[in-house]
């Protein structure tokens, strides 16, 4: 089953299909995972230097991994101030947040400049509290980004959040113009069409099947052999089954989504009329949109986990907790209560300790370079993504190759089974803290100390 946004995006696509790499070949770089990490790579490669001959391989289409599939909520790196400032220092937080908002207009202009319908919509975010437990948890970071300099959000009145939001859900709100939604289908198959109109070369039902490093690094297929000055592995959730050095540099969580039909009609009566992106202020967020043919999105976080860092069947069906989010949905849109649900699905999050994504080369002077953890809130960064990989594989010196996102993991979580077990036990103890706060009970002192464990990674995160 292919996610509703993929299969959306696929019957607009028109551009050529990219066969499977038969035979060997040679290239300057070699680019592993056709998601929005390394499209934009591919692209920043030859917009920067039109020479290199750059081929990228897919392992199924590209887009079919969470760039094809996620929520859509293109977000900057604001709500996550605390954790950079912790792990970088402020400078560098500083720079990382402001990048993050030059990403997400970024996105907007290389839409225009290149005719990408994705939907794209600079229409700003809204992070909330939906119980009066959550009231107050947001103020803390936004005085440190108006310290700096950086704040983008306002506080809004209570009834401008619920206007705004299409909501009463919503007891309190922070308002920044600084983000958009998209349509990530349409964005990642927009990608691909215009790294091929840039010239890169595209195999999509190529799988990288073994890497001999060296020089050149031999990436292996099913189809044949790629000899590559330098290769980018930019596999996502995929990494850390392929090399075991990575397995526990992240954990592997579905987030789970689900979308109306049509009902601009409903759209219009509850207010929800713009673009923005909606989130509320759980451990396990929920967060939604509307789309411009009139549907409403809503997704949630932290569902299921994968022992082991495996890929499970079922991250390509329909989500297990559709029950959960219709009934999510029905709470915050009373009115929505009798739409239909045009599709469910889900899919795997990397989920870093830090929450934030890593990059580096897979040892000291190596030729192949690597960048993943997003943790639920890639849409954006993304975008920063390319631009450090692009930067690394050219060998440059600027802001990128000397930031300490490059330094590779920054934690590792504990070997199986105590991650796996330790990742339910958290995930459990936040669902009953959260319910207990939805009915304005105190939550267990076990599990308001347990949930700490995620809510260190950060705000906003949708894995
Ligand atoms: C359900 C869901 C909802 C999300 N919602 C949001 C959101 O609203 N906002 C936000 O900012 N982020 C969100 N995210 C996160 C965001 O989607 C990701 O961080 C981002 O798409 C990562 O892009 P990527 O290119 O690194 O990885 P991917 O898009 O996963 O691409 C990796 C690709 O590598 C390919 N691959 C794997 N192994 C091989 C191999 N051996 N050979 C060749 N190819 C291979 C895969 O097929 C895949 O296409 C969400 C994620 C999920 C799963």
């Amino acid at each position: 089953m292919r996610p509703f946004w993929l299969e959306q995006a696929l019957q607009g696509d028109a551009s050529p299909t990219c066969e499977p790499l038969q035979g060997d070949t040679r290239c300057d770089v070699c680019i592993v995972g056709g998601g929005y990490t390394g499209l934009w790579t591919a692209i920043m490669l030859k917009e920067q230097n039109p020479e290199l001959d750059v081929l990228l391989i897919e392992a199924d289409i590209c887009g079919a991994g969470a760039s094809g599939r996620n929520g859509g909520c293109a977000l900057s790196w604001s709500a996550k101030y605390f954790t950079l400032e912790r792990l970088f220092g402020v400078q560098e937080a500083v720079r990382l947040v402001k990048a993050s908002e030059q990403s997400i207009h970024a996105i907007g202009a290389f839409c225009q400049r290149y005719g990408v319908e994705a939907d794209y919509r600079l229409d700003g975010t809204l992070y909330t509290s939906t119980n009066l437990a959550q009231c107050g948890s947001t103020d803390s970071v936004i005085a440190a980004l108006e310290r700096h300099g950086i704040n983008s959000f306002d506080k809004l009145p209570v009834a401008e959040v619920q206007r705004l939001a299409g909501s009463s859900k919503h007891l309190e709100g922070w308002f920044s113009p600084a983000a958009a939604s998209v349509q990530p289908g349409k964005l990642v198959r927009g990608l691909r069409r215009v790294a091929l109109q840039l010239g890169v070369r595209i195999h999509e039902k190529t799988a990288m099947s073994g890497l001999g490093e060296g020089s050149p690094a031999v990436v292996e297929t099913a189809g044949g052999k790629v000899r590559a000055d330098r290769v980018v592995l930019a596999m996502n959730a995929w990494m850390a089954r392929a090399f075991p050095q990575f397995e526990r540099s992240v954990a592997i969580v579905s987030s789970d989504m689900i979308i109306t039909e049509p009902r601009p009609d409903l759209l219009k009566k509850i207010g929800l009329t713009t673009g923005v992106t909606v989130l509320d202020s759980r451990i396990f967020v929920h967060y939604y949109h509307n789309t411009p043919d009139g549907r409403l999105m809503l997704g949630k976080g932290g569902n299921t986990f994968a022992y082991g860092g495996k890929m499970l069947p079922v991250f390509d069906q329909p989500s297990p907790y559709a029950p959960l989010l219709r009934s999510s949905l029905n709470e915050f849109f009373p009115d929505f209560a009798e739409a239909g649900i045009a599709a469910t699905w889900n899919g795997p999050s990397d989920r870093s300790v830090t929450g934030l994504p890593f990059f580096g080369r897979l040892g000291e002077g190596s030729n192949v370079f690597y960048g993943f953890g997003y943790s639920g809130s890639g849409v954006g960064p993304c975008h920063m993504g390319g631009q450090i990989l692009a930067s690394l594989v050219q060998g440059l010196d600027n802001e990128w190759t000397r930031s300490p996102l490059v330094n590779g993991p920054l934690g590792y979580f504990p070997p199986e089974p105590i991650r796996y077990l330790g990742s339910l036990m958290v995930r459990n103890a936040i669902r009953r803290k959260e319910h207990a706060e939805d009915r304005g009970h105190r939550p267990r002192r076990l599990d308001v100390r347990l949930a700490k464990f995620a809510a260190a990674a950060g705000k906003a995160d949708k894995g």
